[in-house]
């Protein structure tokens, strides 16, 4: 048997949704059934240290299906897309082909992938603040789109790139869509706003 290109690996637990401890049903914005619809989607959880108590904890979590998640982006001014297109060449690209043996296929190989930020490097345990974003098919992972982590420094570095437009525009989509508890939202605004990554 050779290599298997893309094993069918079931969500990991660290995608489930944190307040029912089961996977994510719904796209946070056209509230679509993803598995029920075997929809492509996206889930990102943003954890933060907590100051008191030195644990991580989740800021915010969602799901969106690919089509909501397009318009979204396709939302974007042209700047800012170029911006990011360029900074995740690159910066990401560079990291990930740095380690081309990086071979996805158990759940245990997204969990050692998710533990360095795929822009500096810097392990898990350094950071106070980092988001992890994967995509999914219905009810499993897609491995052939590496799941990954960014830390808080490089987050910051990617919303600096956001033209105002943009910034306007991601304004729409919390004020539409998230509506968490007030610290969640506020995790969005300025200078803290973070961009959908697609
Ligand atoms: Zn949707």
């Amino acid at each position: 048997m050779g290599k298997e290109q893309n094993p069918h690996i079931k969500i990991p637990r660290l995608f489930y949704d944190s307040l029912t401890n089961l996977p994510f049903t719904k796209c946070q914005v056209c509230e679509k059934d993803l598995v029920a619809t075997n929809s492509e989607y996206m889930i990102e959880k943003v954890y933060h240290r907590n100051p008191v108590s030195g644990k991580m904890e989740i800021m915010f979590e969602y799901a969106i299906c690919f089509q909501c998640a397009l318009m979204f982006v396709n939302s974007y001014s042209a700047k800012s897309k170029e911006n990011l297109q360029r900074y995740f060449t690159d910066h990401m690209q560079h990291h990930l082909t740095s380690a081309p043996h990086k071979i996805i296929s158990t759940e245990e190989d997204i969990y050692d992938q998710l533990a360095t930020c795929a822009i500096t490097g810097k392990h898990v345990t350094e950071l106070d603040e980092y988001q992890i974003v994967g995509r999914f098919k219905g009810d499993f992972i897609q491995t052939d789109e590496i799941p990954f982590m960014i830390g808080s420094g490089s987050m910051d570095e990617v919303s600096d790139l956001l033209s105002n437009e943009t910034i306007d525009s991601m304004d729409d989509f919390t004020g539409k869509y998230l509506t968490g508890p007030p610290e969640f939202r506020d995790f969005f605004k300025s200078p803290r706003r973070r961009p959908v990554f697609i």
